[in-house]
């Protein structure tokens, strides 16, 4: 069951069945100028009905929200063999209770998923990805905090203290700057960027990042848990 099933940029819906893989559809529905944001780090290799079954979520939650955002309906086998169909597949749908939200994170346990309609959203710019260094994750939270306070929409905000920094390096070799204590990374996707990366670059200093580095360029495929291409 790893089908799409209809990719629809009128009503900015995708429906698919539970076996196709995340990235899959992706870049099924980015051919179409079309957005589906949750993006589990597993996003290669994790299937749709997984992502529905975790309630799953990535890097980009932070401004789009996790999977529960975008299932809109499901078809749904249960226990006893029987098919519910439950939600919509229109921008509002709002009568009765809502049982779609009941099933996803619910792990498999209600019933199988066999059909979902999920929500799509119009593809955004490129993120760029601003990175700054800090001498105590206490302080890159405070830096999180302020960025969050004064309005600003990141796409993606991201803390990795000096383990996991560690632990990516001896992994996947980045590179990454492992005697640093935290990395803070803040990524914003809208038309025009500057004035927003300016502005957390500010906040990173003023909270005491040590070094704040700005995207020069498009940010490199390493930066994000979405290669270049996807978005
Ligand atoms: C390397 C890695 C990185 C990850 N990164 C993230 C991350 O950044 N954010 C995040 O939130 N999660 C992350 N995860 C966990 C993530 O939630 C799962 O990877 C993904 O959502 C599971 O998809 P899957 O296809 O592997 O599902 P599976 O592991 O096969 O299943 C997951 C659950 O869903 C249920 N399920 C599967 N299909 C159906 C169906 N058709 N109907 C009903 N239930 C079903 C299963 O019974 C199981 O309980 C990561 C996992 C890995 C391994």
């Amino acid at each position: 069951m790893d089908r799409i099933l209809e990719i629809s940029p009128v009503d900015r819906i995708a429906v698919v069945e539970p076996g196709v893989v995340n990235a899959v559809l992706s870049r099924a529905v980015g051919e179409h100028g079309l957005y589906y944001p949750p993006d589990p780090s597993s996003w290669e290799t994790c299937t749709i009905g997984g992502n529905i079954g975790t309630a799953s979520g990535g890097l980009c939650c932070v401004k789009y929200g996790v999977t529960a955002e975008y299932v809109l309906g499901l078809e749904v086998v249960l226990a006893d063999g029987r098919l519910l169909s439950t939600g919509r597949r229109t921008a509002k749908g709002v009568a009765g209770y809502d049982l779609t939200r009941l099933f996803v994170g619910s792990e498999g346990s209600l019933g199988i998923v066999v059909k979902a309609v999920l929500a799509l959203r119009p593809k955004p710019p490129r993120q760029l990805v601003l990175a700054a260094e800090f001498p105590s994750a206490a302080a890159a939270c405070d830096a999180v905090c302020a960025i969050m306070e004064r309005g600003h929409t990141p796409s993606l905000l991201e803390i990795m203290d000096r383990t996991t920094i560690r632990a990516v390096n001896a992994m996947a070799q980045m590179g990454l700057p492992d005697t640093t204590e935290a990395l803070l990374l803040a990524a914003f996707d809208t038309a025009d960027p500057g004035p927003d990366l300016a502005a957390a670059g500010e906040l990173c200093a003023a909270a005491g990042a040590t070094q704040v580095v700005p995207p020069r360029t498009r940010p490199s495929p390493s930066c994000c848990s979405r290669p270049a291409g996807c978005r």
